[in-house]
């Protein structure tokens, strides 16, 4: 084991060695592996994500960590306890499946607790607050391996959620990663651009996935120099339950077939037209080829507009007539 010089990630270490502890092998993580359990997270996953659970009885952690002297200054500022008004710590996380989320050197930096139940008055993910070495705008679910898996997989595959990238490593995919249940920040994509140029972005198939997946394409074409591909998963699927539902090999299979973000802008754009209505089809046309005039690549223009006009039985001619005219407006 590493002496670490921080004192707050070595509690986050200690802690996350606690809550693991307490899911594999005590009694009082029964109800946490059950419900890992429901979850389809085997014991290799449990393991290479250390994930843990926080017990129900109070201040477990606390009374572990006093145990092992550390102080309670110190205890605080790693944010795994809250101060009551009299100045009492209580351990923050209690009755939750813990994800420890990790900092580039691969340690642990804060958590991440998921209920356990279905009362919907309850968060669902509990996150630490930033600390002094948890900055949630910087970190990246996973990042320090799927760092490691990218020199092979040759990409990285941003996800919403943990249970994402979790799934995705199931199904054999290593590079998967996922910022803090917030939107993705620029401050992430420099760390992720600094791995690799190649980007799926892979977020849940419901309406509040596919807008942020347009949202996150568009910054990192803002960035530039980024090669994306974009999956929309039918259904509303997140990808853990597209595994769940249709296995591996289809979930391989959506990854394979990612779309350029034109061919997704695209997409997106002709399902708010009625394409049957004249009128709505030529708005549609224009705004095509207003996007298709964007691209700099006169090949990759062409694709789209062959691939617009073959759809809509227009000519690719009367297409590049428009583009040429929105192609003049930009200069
Ligand atoms: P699960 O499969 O466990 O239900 P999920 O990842 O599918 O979780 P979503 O509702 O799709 O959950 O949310 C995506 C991500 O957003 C989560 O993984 C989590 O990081 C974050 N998140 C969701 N709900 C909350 C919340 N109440 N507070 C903080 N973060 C949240
Ligand atoms: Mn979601
Ligand atoms: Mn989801
Ligand atoms: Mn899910």
């Amino acid at each position: 084991r590493p002496r670490f010089s921080n004192i707050l990630i070595k509690i986050n270490e200690e802690a996350a060695d606690f809550y693991h502890r307490v899911l594999v092998s005590t009694n009082a993580g029964k109800r946490g592996l059950e419900y890992a359990q429901s979850r389809d997270l085997n014991n290799e996953i449990i393991n290479h994500f250390r994930i843990g659970y926080a017990p129900k009885q109070d201040n477990l952690l606390l009374t572990y960590l006093r145990g092992h002297n550390y102080q309670d200054e110190d205890l605080l500022n790693t944010g795994l306890f809250v101060q009551s008004q009299a100045g009492e710590l209580f351990d923050r996380f209690r009755d939750r499946l813990m994800f420890p989320l990790c900092n580039e050197g691969d340690y642990v930096v804060g958590f991440s607790g998921r209920r356990l139940s279905t009362d919907k008055t309850e968060a669902k993910y509990i996150n630490s607050p930033e600390t002094k070495i948890f900055t949630k705008s910087k970190t990246l679910f996973h990042f320090a391996e799927a760092k490691k898996a990218a020199r092979s997989e040759k990409h990285l595959i941003l996800y919403e959620g943990y249970m994402d990238v979790i799934a995705a490593y199931k199904a054999g995919i290593k590079s998967g990663i996922a910022s803090m249940g917030t939107s993705l920040t620029d401050q992430q994509i420099y760390m992720l651009r600094r791995i690799t140029n190649n980007i799926i972005i892979n977020y849940d198939g419901d309406d509040p996935g596919i807008h942020a997946e347009e949202r996150a394409a568009k910054m990192f074409n803002q960035v530039g120099g980024f090669n994306l591909g974009i999956v929309v998963l039918p259904e509303k699927l997140d990808p853990d339950e597209y595994v769940k539902k249709y296995g591996i090999e289809k979930y391989q299979d959506e990854i394979k077939g990612a779309l350029t973000p034109t061919d997704f802008f695209l997409k997106r754009l002709a399902q708010k037209y009625n394409l049957a209505n004249d009128r709505e089809k030529l708005a549609y046309l224009d705004e095509a080829t207003k996007e298709i005039a964007q691209l700099s690549n006169p090949v990759e223009q062409d694709l789209y507009l062959n691939k617009v006009a073959k759809e809509q039985s227009v000519s690719i001619d009367s297409l590049k007539v428009n583009l040429t005219k929105y192609r003049r407006q930009q200069n």
